[in-house]
């Protein structure tokens, strides 16, 4: 197997040479050469195994240049009980007939990235020594709060790796603030951006392709590298946990092997949804993909009718990790549906670049209906969905997890289809308490960010994660601020270049 680029399909690299460019040079997205198959039989045996022998097992099909003891190197230092807060890695909650909530967030961060992040250092130092790269690398990340944390986390003290994070002063939420800010590790950088989320990725789009810093860096043996979802590195752990999901479900004799069943994913950038349909055609049984929006519904418009627009009104919402207007990932979709055909992908994201906007053909708006159904609500619709599901169930959701939800109860009372059914939950309760706690005592709080953790506590009655409870007495280390246009000499001098 062999990478290719979404927008020059001659591209031909290896997986560790795709997960440390990043990004084709050509602004495309890579994409392995084709979809590896995974039998029903060999889903099943996953069941008998741990988290980390399951993804062992599937990266096998995908990072064809690594040896199994470097599979083995990275699944085993990311997926075990010192970094997740359970042995399974992901947990799988039976909530009502025939409906699981996937936890995807017993990670150090309390957010699905982890999944993803924790295992992206690994597979980047590898690949960086297997193809005999003698530089650090340096990674620069942009984050309107939970990529930030997860990527600090993951890289943190990893030798031959630094890390610089930038976020808008005045855009995350206490708890994302002071998570970064007392980040440990001395090959991390964390630093507050006057300006919107906007104005930190700007900055470190135009510090990545600076060609000044890149030979300056290249001379001190550095260089750059990225790990937001852009990145094969961080999409390949994502499809892992659907195929490990469907194997508990059988191996738990809650469906039987080759039973059909859906997925619903509460979406932003369209990664992790993206990593279910690459489940779903390596051969895990999907009947739908069900993709959940909140009111930035761009993809609920573009999967229903087949334009993406982004010229509209940005919301600021309770789940603003899926408040995102250009989801980056749809792009490796329509390359796979359209048959590889990298002219027409240019020619669509050029003119998303230019206009805005684009309008997919009407074979494309037909395998769109047939693989996926969309939906969406606002903020209301979350907290009233919060509150029913822990009044019915004794189950606290957080926002994002809560916007799957609901458009899941609409999709079943629309249609009509019962198959089973798996909900990606992404985000624990505790990371979003203030809107949680609004949602079930129906007014806002007035606690202060800890004292809401321990007023959620009493109300779900779920261990507050270890991680977030430290935080109270962490000491604060990154307290610098700066303007948009001092990013480049922050990273320098950080670089001490
Ligand atoms: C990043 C994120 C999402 C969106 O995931 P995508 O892969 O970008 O679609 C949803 N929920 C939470 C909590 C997130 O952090």
């Amino acid at each position: 197997m062999y990478y290719k680029s979404t927008r020059n399909s001659g591209v031909k690299i290896t997986s560790a040479e795709a997960i440390v460019q990043g990004i084709s040079e050509d602004g495309g997205l890579f994409v392995p050469s084709e979809i590896p198959s995974i039998t029903m039989d060999e889903i099943v045996r996953l069941g008998d195994m741990s988290y980390a022998e399951r993804a062992a097992y599937v990266f096998a099909k995908y990072l064809t240049d690594f040896t199994e003891a470097e599979i083995r190197y990275c699944t085993e230092n990311a997926y075990n009980d010192k970094k997740f807060a359970t042995d399974n890695i992901a947990e799988m909650s039976h909530l009502f007939d025939g409906t699981y909530i996937l936890e995807l967030w017993h990670g150090p961060t309390c957010a699905f990235k982890d999944m993803a992040l924790q295992i992206l250092p690994y597979l980047l130092t590898t690949s960086v020594k297997k193809i005999n790269i003698n530089k650090k690398i340096v990674i620069l990340v942009a984050t309107s709060g939970d990529t930030g944390k997860a990527a600090l986390e993951g890289f943190a003290d990893v030798p031959g790796t630094q890390i610089m994070v930038f976020y808008p002063e005045d855009g995350v939420s206490p708890m994302q603030k002071r998570q970064m800010t007392t980040q440990s590790g001395e090959n991390v950088g964390v630093c507050a951006v006057e300006g919107n989320f906007d104005d930190c990725q700007n900055g470190v789009k135009s510090i990545f392709t600076n060609e000044e810093i890149k030979t300056e860096l290249d001379r001190n043996k550095m260089m750059f590298s990225s790990a937001n979802s852009i990145n094969w590195g961080r999409l390949a752990p994502q499809i892992i946990y659907y195929i490990s999901a469907y194997a508990t479900l059988v191996k738990d004799e809650e469906i039987k092997a080759g039973d059909k069943i859906n997925i619903v994913v509460p979406t932003g950038n369209f990664g992790n949804i993206l990593a279910a349909y690459y489940a779903k055609h390596m051969g895990v049984p999907v009947n739908k993909l069900i993709c959940a929006s909140n009111t930035n519904k761009v993809l609920t418009d573009f999967i229903t009718t087949g334009v993406y627009d982004r010229n509209r009104q940005f919301f600021t919402t309770i789940s603003p990790s899926m408040d995102i207007l250009i989801s980056s990932n749809l792009e490796r979709l329509l390359y796979l549906m359209c048959g590889e055909n990298d002219a027409q992908i240019r020619e669509w994201f050029g003119s998303l670049a230019k206009d805005g906007r684009y309008e997919v053909t009407h074979e494309i708006k037909a395998k769109l209906a047939e693989e996926f159904a969309a939906g969406y609500c606002d903020d209301n619709e979350t907290k009233a969905t919060i509150k029913k599901i822990y009044d019915k169930y004794s189950y606290t959701l957080d926002t994002h997890s809560a916007v799957a939800v609901k458009v899941y109860e609409d999709y079943r009372q629309s249609t009509g289809d019962i198959t089973k059914t798996v909900i990606a939950s992404t985000a624990s309760p505790y990371k979003f308490s203030a809107s949680v706690l609004e949602a079930i005592e129906g007014k806002a709080s007035s606690l202060d960010e800890f004292a809401m953790v321990d007023r959620l506590k009493e109300l779900s009655g779920y261990d507050i994660p270890t991680s977030l409870a430290e935080l109270k007495t962490k000491e604060r280390r990154f307290n610098d601020v700066i303007t948009k246009e001092q990013q480049k000499d922050y990273v320098l001098k950080q670089l001490s270049m």
